[in-house]
């Protein structure tokens, strides 16, 4: 129901069911806020209306109210902006900042904090409350989550996407009063979704930027990069660009301005992941064996279905990731080809992923004692490093990546969004199938919300019905139907993360825009490299089949299984 409101004096309509904020939001009028979060993406309100940051006046009310949790209603009149809001506001910031340890000028979170943009928002120049703080200022590292908890204002952002975006509840909070924390995570995939959202440096990614520059220093390692699909996309947006701008040819000069040996494309193996996977999918649906298929190069996923269901581990393709992949062929195929020694090289993978890092670490994930992957850098901090080096990114020169592992399809780029993987699939399994393919946007899949249903014709005769997730919440109810054998798909694709890798947990946050728009740009940036791509199924990348040629045989050969293949683990009880 329409309902008339005052808001400062203006006359406006709303709706009786939305909040004084939501209604403020849509007409542009600005509240501060802390605590609360609209999680778009995945349409999560989080209001718990406990920093008492967003209140305003209510004309009859005596008492200030909070935006965030009050509705609407016919004849209200509100105040936002009135010099008792603005006090109250102050004063709430100003307790905060008293048990706050305020070093800004070497927090990670400097200039992206947001208890430290409100500070300035409200003049605070001085806190006039002086007590201990209630928790040690340190970082405890869990598995590559940094939690200090002397940074938290318990504004439970991160616990309420960790228990319903993700569906774990990794971490909650635990104790009383003063002594409130955010536990240490518990079965956690290391997503890094609760870092994203938290808006203090109370969490934090672990920093591998040293462990790379040390292997880039050392003359007697040869040091190759590769950069995941997502990463062209979104660095840009450290270094000011709007969102979705393809810096990749830049990104490749930075890298070699870095000292990389070598700069490779993560989207090759990305390819022959298509290659193994496609494979894979047309034996099983052939001998309708374990289906449906899952896909398996999310390691957030992975980590989640050897925690949660056990039971399922038949489903997931055996295929490793495409970065987990290219490491495998660097270390063989590359270093026999130019008379390198394995010992020698350094895999580094440039992601937008913080599971990525455990990823790396797993004992299956190596061939001959050596791992595939040796260091993860995420996007956040590949753009720190090159900020320590004084690189700026948009003044640099376009470059190409090197060769032989530098080609790939449009399929490739793809994988950076939810859908992406599927479609993928769907074009060689095509092409395969038919010989050929007329028009290979196989849209259907394509989208944002968390779980999503698609019939895709791949032949004349095959028309296979998919299932995309994205969050693994929505994953979750899609597990369950296998688990009771209701399950009517020929093939998931499951990212841990909204939106996919595009919004994966090592991306930078933007603070000038909605979250879900960054989502959108990036997702748009994709999908016009790989329409502008002149080969757009994995396929048809020649890169690849001379790999096929040379080295691997065919899709599924004994080579094959042993370099880019691996196998998960019951870890429900570890
Ligand atoms: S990284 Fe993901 S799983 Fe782990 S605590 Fe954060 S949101 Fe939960
Ligand atoms: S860790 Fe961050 S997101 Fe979580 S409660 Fe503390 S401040 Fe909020
Ligand atoms: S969706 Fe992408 S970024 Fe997120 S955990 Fe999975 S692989 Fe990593």
């Amino acid at each position: 129901m329409l309902v008339n409101i005052k808001i400062n004096g203006k006359d406006y309509q709303a709706d009786s069911s939305l909040t004084i904020l939501k209604v403020c939001r849509r007409y542009h009028i600005h509240i501060p806020t802390l605590c609360y979060m609209f999680h778009e993406e995945t349409n999560l309100e989080h209001k718990p209306a406990s920093c008492r940051v967003c209140v305003v006046e209510v004309k009859g009310r005596r008492n200030l109210v909070p935006a965030c949790a009050t509705t609407v209603y016919e004849g209200m009149e509100v105040t936002t902006n009135s010099l008792k809001c603005m006090e109250y506001r102050k004063n709430v910031v100003e307790l905060l900042l008293s048990n706050h340890p305020n070093d800004c000028v070497y927090c990670a979170k400097n200039n992206k904090c947001e208890l430290q943009a409100l500070a300035a928002e409200l003049g605070i120049r001085r806190v006039h409350y002086h007590g201990e703080l209630s928790q040690k200022n340190e970082y405890h590292n869990a598995r590559g989550l940094l939690k200090n908890p002397a940074k938290c204002i318990l504004c439970n952002r991160c616990t309420a996407v960790c228990r319903e975006v993700q569906s774990i509840e990794a971490i909650v909070p635990t104790m009383r009063g003063f002594k409130t924390v955010i536990s240490t995570p518990n079965k956690c995939i290391t997503c890094g979704q609760c870092i994203q959202v938290c808006p203090t440096g109370a969490l934090i990614q672990q920093d591998d930027t040293l462990l790379v520059e040390k292997a880039l220093a050392d003359k007697d390692k040869y040091v190759i990069v590769n950069t995941a699909p997502a990463v062209r996309v979104s660095l840009g947006d450290e270094f000011g660009l709007p969102a979705g701008t393809n810096v990749e040819k830049k990104m490749v000069t930075s890298l070699r301005e870095l000292g990389f040996d070598k700069v490779f494309d993560t989207n090759f193996g990305a390819d022959l992941t298509i290659m193994e996977e496609a494979n894979e999918f047309i034996e099983r649906y052939q001998k309708k064996e374990n289906l449906p298929l899952i896909t398996s190069c999310c390691p957030g996923w992975v980590k989640f279905i050897e925690q949660e269901y056990p039971d399922l581990l038949q489903y997931p393709s055996s295929c490793k990731s495409p970065t987990e992949m290219f490491g495998a062929i660097c270390k063989s195929y590359f270093a026999e080809k130019n008379n390198i020694p394995k010992e020698n090289i350094v895999v580094v993978s440039l992601m937008p992923c913080l599971a990525k890092k455990r990823e790396a670490a797993r004992s299956e994930l190596s061939n001959d004692g050596y791992q595939n992957v040796d260091y993860v850098l995420t996007v956040k901090e590949y753009a720190e490093l090159l900020k320590r080096r004084g690189i700026q990114l948009q003044d640099l020169p376009d470059s190409d990546f090197d060769h032989p592992l530098g080609e790939s399809s449009g399929a490739g780029d793809i994988f950076a969004n939810t859908g992406g993987v599927i479609e993928a699939v769907a074009r060689t399994a095509s092409k395969w199938l038919q010989g050929e393919v007329k028009d290979c946007n196989f849209t259907a899949v394509r989208g944002l919300s968390g779980v999503r249903e698609a019939s895709v014709k791949v032949s004349d005769d095959v028309t296979l019905n998919l299932c995309i997730c994205s969050g693994l919440a929505g994953a979750r109810k899609v597990l369950e139907e296998i688990r009771n054998g209701t399950s009517k798909y020929d093939a998931i694709e499951i990212m841990a993360c909204p939106g996919g890798c595009v919004n994966g947990g090592g991306q930078p946050v933007r603070t000038d825009m909605d979250q879900i728009d960054v989502i959108k740009a990036r997702q748009k940036g994709i999908y016009d490299i790989d329409k502008d791509k002149l080969i757009r199924i994995s396929c048809d990348n020649e890169e690849i089949k001379a790999l096929y040629d040379e080295y691997l045989i065919a899709p599924g050969s004994k080579k094959a299984h042993e370099l880019l293949h691996t196998h998960f683990h019951d870890s429900s009880k570890a």
